[in-house]
């Protein structure tokens, strides 16, 4: 899945400037052919009001949802998900996150981990997740090792968070 351009600076930017409440808001892409989600292309954010009353909480204000409906008609886009971000917690679903998941989206999370902020993307099915390899088109992918993923604990990379 790709991130255009720009995304990845903005996610950072937004999360920032809600601090110390979450930010959230809607995903805008296309789908290429086949019905994995290696094929969606993220496009536009729209930043939305965060309606939810607790600071560790998100609420995606429906104007919002309307606006992005608009601009996806316009830009012949599809809404393919929700993005947060996470003020002090990694960029995994929480268990909130994954109860309130609405199974037909992409979810983006934004948040720190490891001295840095990092994104992440996942699906989320039935309070199940699972991460989604993310390619922001201008952030450089760290270097890996050109032979297998090792299987260790300490791998990084796609796991399943959560119980079904
Ligand atoms: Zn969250």
């Amino acid at each position: 899945m790709l991130l255009a351009r720009g995304l990845h600076a903005d996610l950072l930017r937004a999360r920032r400037s809600a601090l110390p409440r979450e930010a959230c808001g809607l995903l805008l892409g296309t789908r290429g052919s086949g019905s994995s989600s290696d094929s969606i292309r993220i496009r536009a954010l729209v930043v939305a009001d965060n309606l939810a009353r607790g600071i560790d909480r998100f609420e995606v204000d429906p104007g919002a949802v309307v606006r992005a409906e608009r601009r996806a008609l316009a830009e012949d886009w599809q809404l393919v998900g929700v993005w947060h971000s996470h003020p002090r917690t990694e960029p995994r679903p929480s268990r909130t996150d994954r109860e309130d998941a609405f199974s037909g989206w992409i979810h983006v999370i934004v948040g720190p981990e490891e001295g840095a902020v990092r994104v992440r993307a996942y699906r989320i099915v039935e309070g199940l997740a699972r991460e989604l390899v993310l390619c922001p088109e201008d952030v450089p992918r760290p270097r890996r090792r050109a032979s297998r993923p090792s299987k260790g604990p300490s791998a990084p990379g796609p796991a399943t968070i959560g119980s079904p």
